[in-house]
């Protein structure tokens, strides 16, 4: 690709067949990169982009451009009015909702159903939750009184950290950037965005939407590239940036904070998880078999919240077994824009390889494959896609690997227990600790259980049912901070106290 040059571009879809450009947006304006790859269809194994690969240049200039608009207008905007261009974003992602739509499919292959529902119409509500939020927190103030009669001030304000750094993951690309984006342009930073290799798209075309709707240049900017050796890396090792907020592996996670270790910036990590569900005799099981059907096969598992470990009381063991195999075999893989279709395919062969290899794991571990296991055969044109099958395994245990290691697919594990006491201590034994799930209709066991599980969040008789103001993350290996309502806030912030002897 050519050395930088700046440009206005759109990411607006191509005429069918011709693979679109995918351009980093720094300081206002669309750049080209110092070197590109493909962005791969995973539906069929089309190339259907080429994105533009940010060199140490660009992640310098992306930084700067970051910096100048922090120390112009946008630092000494008020509240309100960051308030205010938060909603109007929110309107402006509604009026383009069919170009994010189409973006986030073509990156993902997921459901345009999905999609809709979920990713671009969370993208708007983070907006509008997060300018609520910052609408209606107030400071803290106080008076001091000391034994020897003097009084004092204190009251705290808070500031912006400044440049931040935001990197996201593939699989739900446009919800995840802006869950962390809403939030620190309401409180008031600037930000350079790295989005996923595998899912450019979304991200490019809401910088645009951003600039439409009056964010000023340089306030939102955008580098492509990979992790290590790439943009990534560039940009947490990146001394003018305040502040790094990440979803994605836990591997990344370490290899960021040691990068930003010298420096000690502050991090807020959404890492991986091997969540639990535990399903009681008492339970409602249409219900049960339902909720685990979506928690553990939406978006082909590629949710960090996914369930892959079902804990089910052994009186009821063999029926939630059968009930979940047959609904994992019905669920509808194909393309996206067909309304039946429930499930995409993976997010690229690497990640089919890396599922692949803990079906083998398993069946090597004495599963019994109870649905799915394989590549299923799709024909329509499909076969290039990464597709893969809804996968149900019973005969392990705790001390499998696949029972341990996260999957990041459309499988889980059921596993018997016998009384409440182990089965917390079941979902309970892993390193991990993002999400649980508690099925039963005695409530006060709900309570009970969902208390005790070491999780960030813990569901009862339902999933990922999310208010945006309640905390959302990870303890263990699952991550580090709270974001949501104002957890976010408190991240994004440093607060001064500032105290006056009266
Ligand atoms: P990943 O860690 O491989 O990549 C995430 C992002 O980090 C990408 O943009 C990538 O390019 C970048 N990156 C990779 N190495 C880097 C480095 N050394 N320095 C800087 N940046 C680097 O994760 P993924 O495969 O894209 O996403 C799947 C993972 O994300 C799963 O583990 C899943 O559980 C997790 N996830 C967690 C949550 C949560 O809220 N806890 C939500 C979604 C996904």
């Amino acid at each position: 690709m050519p050395a930088l040059t700046s440009q206005t571009t759109t990411t607006a879809p191509p005429a069918s067949g011709t693979p679109r450009d995918i351009r980093n947006f720094i300081g206002g304006d669309f750049v080209d990169g110092v070197a590109g790859f493909d962005k791969i269809d995973p539906v069929d194994g089309a190339v259907i982009g080429r994105v533009h690969e940010a060199g140490r240049h660009e992640v310098d200039r992306a930084v700067a451009a970051a910096r100048a608009a922090f120390d112009g207008p946008w630092g000494r905007m008020s509240v309100g009015d960051r308030a205010t261009l938060l909603r109007r974003i929110a309107d402006a992602i509604e009026r383009r909702f069919d170009d994010l739509v189409a973006a986030e499919v073509g990156d993902t292959g997921k459901p345009e159903t999905l999609a809709r529902d979920l990713d671009v119409a969370r993208a708007a509500m983070n907006f509008r939750s997060f300018a609520d939020t910052v609408a209606s927190t107030g400071l803290d103030s106080f008076l001091t009184e000391l034994a020897d009669g003097r009084r004092a001030l204190n009251y705290a304000i808070r500031k912006p950290l400044g440049v931040v750094a935001i990197i996201v993951p593939w699989n739900l690309p446009l919800l995840l950037l802006t869950w962390k984006l809403a939030p620190a342009l309401a409180s008031g930073n600037t930000v350079v965005i790295k989005p996923s290799e595998e899912t450019p798209s979304s991200a490019t075309l809401l910088a645009e939407i951003l600039s439409e709707a009056g964010v000023p240049d340089g306030v939102v900017n955008v580098v492509h590239g990979f992790g290590e050796d790439s943009a990534g890396a560039f940009l947490t090792g990146h001394p003018g940036i305040d502040g790094v907020t990440f979803t994605g592996e836990t591997s990344t996670g370490s290899a960021i904070m040691r990068a930003v270790a010298p420096r000690v910036r502050p991090v807020s990590f959404e890492l991986g998880g091997k969540n639990a569900a535990v399903v009681f005799a008492d339970a409602d099981l249409d219900a049960a078999i339902a909720g685990l059907a979506r928690s553990t096969y939406l978006n082909t598992g590629q949710v960090c919240l996914c369930t892959e470990r079902i804990y089910v009381e052994r009186p009821i063991f063999d029926e939630m077994a059968a009930g979940l195999a047959e609904q994992a075999r019905r669920l509808r893989l194909g393309r996206p824009e067909n309304p039946a279709t429930t499930t995409g395919p993976l997010i690229s062969q690497a990640h089919r390889a890396k599922v692949l290899s803990y079906f083998d794991l398993a069946r090597e571990e004495g599963a019994t494959v109870l649905a799915g296991g394989g590549v299923p055969t799709l024909g329509d044109g499909l076969d290039g896609g990464s597709w893969i099958e809804p996968t149900l395994w019973s005969g392990l245990d705790n001390s499998n690997r696949a029972v341990r290691e996260e999957v990041f697919g459309p499988v889980a594990a059921i596993i018997p227990f016998d009384t409440e006491a182990e089965a917390i201590a079941l979902a309970n034994d892993t390193d991990y600790g993002l999400a649980a799930v508690t099925w039963t209709s005695d409530l006060t066991r709900g309570h009970r259980v969902a208390q005790r599980m070491r999780t960030g969040m813990s569901w009862v008789n339902t999933w990922y049912l999310r208010d945006l103001r309640s905390p959302f993350g990870g303890m263990g290996l699952s991550g580090i901070g709270r974001e949501g309502g104002h957890h976010s806030l408190e991240f994004y912030t440093e607060p001064t106290n500032v105290c006056v002897q009266l």
